[in-house]
């Protein structure tokens, strides 16, 4: 017996978790076009694989079909390849399905292109812990470095292979925790990439026999584990958008507006960024993670920030000039994250907002009525919370399919259902399992 090569297509879903079906690598081509079957309540099952309720029932059939544009073969030792294909949802017609992932944020930087002719960079920087202690006392260590080499030199050599540029890799500040950061990709590449990455992670980490998670926090005493969106805009020419040395913070006008209509929406899309429960215990002040809508000049208590440069001509500031939304963590499925970041931007752009100016104080020693005064709001403190925000608002819940919104609702409930009898301990250790 020859065992037959299999390639296995898959769609990061609303769970964030990437799902799919494997088929015969030798019918790629018939499956390009054909795609596998697929089935619309799918798109229901939670993070712990209960089905949320579903308008579709047991209807309804839907085609994955595989894109040659996400497309990995990884070996690792001397086991068959890791094959898998990122693809789009279609319906049998071949029509996009309102509710695939990858659909949404087609349109979303679709709408950001026709009202501003950019096309949105982005890299997903990514935090993860591995299963166990580690060696103690190595934020940044040296030794806690070590102790991961063959990991991280195994993972950025996967990345690369993936074609994905590996930028650099740490052992970052929190307990046995690590984090991996990447070039800019355009447009879909970028969350693509982000789904890759988490992918060759998990892999890695099981070939030199460790356990890898990207769960949005393990222990409320200490860190969680973050994603950070680098966001920047080029024209089609390939001229950068986003500086622009009188503006403010340097940002350009493009930019201020951007960033002006995340800060403006981030109460009504954490749910789509940070949207496990556990996600409300990662936001929370000085986790350096994300609690306000505030905007940060190089300051990392700021769910944006403007971000350094090292260029020191203008040309190459303007190329490297980049903004970072952080209120995101790895239980978002990345098209949807950036999806909801990039309309939020849109309704800047579209509404010619500007943003507030850049904080430098603590937010969190502010009475309500003081963050009021200065145009701020604490961000939902829990995942029910941040669903009432973005149902709440229809110019949100205007920018996703129709019907979006009630799916997710469903679909979130019945995740929260799952974990409300464990305690927050119980709670962390279900999502260190699933991310
Ligand atoms: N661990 C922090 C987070 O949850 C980020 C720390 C940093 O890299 O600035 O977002
Ligand atoms: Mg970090």
């Amino acid at each position: 017996m020859k065992p037959m090569p299999l390639i296995f297509v898959a769609i990061c879903d609303i769970a964030g978790k990437v799902r799919g079906k494997g088929f015969p690598a030798d019918q790629l081509s018939k499956r390009m076009s054909r795609g596998v079957g697929w089935v619309p309540t799918n798109v229901q099952i939670t993070c712990f694989d209960r089905i949320g309720e579903s308008p579709f029932g047991s209807l309804g059939d839907l085609l994955l079909v595989p894109d040659p544009a996400a497309e990995v073969k990884i070996s690792f030792g001397d086991t068959a390849p890791e094959h898998f294909m990122l693809g789009d949802i279609v319906t049998l017609e071949g029509a996009p399905w309102d509710f695939c992932t990858r659909h949404i944020l087609r349109e979303a930087l679709k709408r950001l292109y026709d009202l501003s002719g950019a096309k949105l960079f982005s890299a997903f920087e990514h935090e993860f812990q591995l299963k166990g202690q580690g060696p103690p006392h190595q934020g940044f260590g040296r030794v806690g470095f070590e102790a991961q080499r063959t990991l991280q030199e195994t993972l950025m050599g996967a990345l690369h292979e993936a074609g994905i540029t590996p930028d650099s890799i740490m052992k970052e500040y929190g307990p046995n925790q690590y984090e991996v950061v990447i070039a800019p990709e355009i447009g879909m590449r970028a969350a693509d990439a982000a789904v890759i990455l988490r992918e060759l992670t998990y892999s890695t980490a099981r070939f030199v026999g460790e356990k890898a998670t990207f769960a949005p926090i393990l222990n409320t005493k200490s860190v969680g584990n973050g994603v950070h969106i680098h966001l920047s805009f080029k024209d089609d020419a390939g001229t950068p958008l986003t500086y622009d040395s009188k503006g403010p913070c340097g940002m350009s006008k493009l930019t201020d507006e951007f960033a002006a209509g995340i800060l403006k929406y981030l109460p009504n899309i954490v749910a789509l960024t940070a949207p496990s429960v556990v996600s409300y215990e990662r936001l929370t002040p000085h986790r350096w993670s994300a609690a306000y809508n505030n905007l940060g000049f190089r300051d990392r208590e700021a769910s944006l920030r403007v971000c350094p440069v090292t260029a020191k001509d203008p040309d190459g500031i303007a190329k490297q000039f980049n903004i970072e939304y952080r209120a995101a963590d790895a239980a978002a499925c990345p098209h949807l994250a950036l999806a909801a970041v990039v309309h939020a931007g849109c309704q800047g752009i579209e509404d010619a907002l500007t943003s507030p100016e850049a904080t430098q104080d603590d937010l969190s020693l502010l009475s309500s009525d003081e963050l009021t005064d200065r145009g701020f709001v604490r961000l939902p403190t829990s995942l029910q919370e941040a669903l009432d925000k973005f149902e709440a608002d229809p110019i949100v819940t205007r920018w996703f399919p129709i019907d979006f919104a009630k799916i997710y609702r469903a679909h979130k409930e019945a995740e929260i259902m799952y974990t409300a009898d464990l305690d927050m301990d119980g709670k962390c250790a279900a999502y260190a399992e699933t991310y």
